[in-house]
């Protein structure tokens, strides 16, 4: 799996351009999904310029809020989400989580949400610099895992994205996002009865680190910011796994 997440960037046209663009550039394979991430007011026309050029491109939300109906001011339930069809939803991304102070208990509700409503999760961990450089990341991974359940996992991408990495240009070195991913699906492994989970990795994806990114056994896509906004390297990246 290839994602793009757009965060808060583009306009209505940047979107419907890249869908052209990366429509046409990708060699398409199955088994590899092709995701875009667009900003959720963006949603409806992302999938309506999917559907018009019948193109692979899978749409994903960045939000879904845990209540499924009611009083929630600016809220996006999964029934909503559900009337365009959205394939897959980002729950636990670390901007999120730090600025919206997401924790334990608010990502369960939102895994509840997701699950109910039938849209495959893309649930992204990671740890601070603070604790890379402690050696401390397996324990606070296990932490962030520690919410999913054996339901979950049915239906589930790992999205490692160690937050020192995100948007500065540090990528992990691959030997280390190998030990990480190692040590995630072993992890999970225990929860699920030995059934494989995938595990993506992002933080500064770029062209020129992900061939060697992807070459790793361990790596079974990537979720791209930056990088991912624009088409050429967008398509190239996804060409390359
Ligand atoms: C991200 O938004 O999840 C991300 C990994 O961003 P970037 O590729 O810009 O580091």
């Amino acid at each position: 799996m290839i994602v793009s997440n757009w965060k808060m960037n583009g306009t209505k046209a940047d979107i419907e351009l890249w869908i052209n663009e990366v429509s046409n550039k990708i060699e398409y394979k199955t088994e590899v999904n092709c995701v875009i991430c667009p900003p959720s007011c963006y949603l409806d026309s992302t999938r309506s310029f999917i559907t018009k050029i019948n193109s692979p491109v899978q749409l994903g939300s960045q939000e879904i809020d845990s209540t499924h109906q009611g009083a929630l001011t600016g809220g996006i339930n999964g029934q909503m989400l559900n009337d365009f069809s959205t394939e897959f939803v980002l729950i636990g991304h670390s901007e999120q989580r730090h600025y919206l102070n997401e924790d334990g208990v608010s990502l369960r509700a939102k895994l509840d949400s997701a699950i109910d409503s039938g849209i495959s999760v893309i649930f992204c961990i990671g740890e601070p610099s603070e604790v890379y450089s402690n050696g401390d990341t397996k324990n606070f991974l296990t932490n962030q895992l520690d919410i999913l359940n054996s339901e979950d996992l049915a239906n589930i991408t790992i999205a490692y994205e160690p937050i020192w990495a995100i948007g500065t240009g540090l990528s992990a070195k691959t030997t280390y996002i190998e030990d990480i991913h190692g040590f995630i699906k072993n992890h999970l492994k225990k929860i699920v009865n030995n059934k494989k989970v995938s595990v993506v990795y992002g933080g500064s994806v770029k062209l020129n680190n992900a061939e060697e990114i992807l070459s790793s056994d361990s790596v079974d896509g990537l979720l791209i910011g930056g990088a991912s906004l624009d088409s050429e390297t967008f398509s190239k990246i996804y060409n390359l796994s």
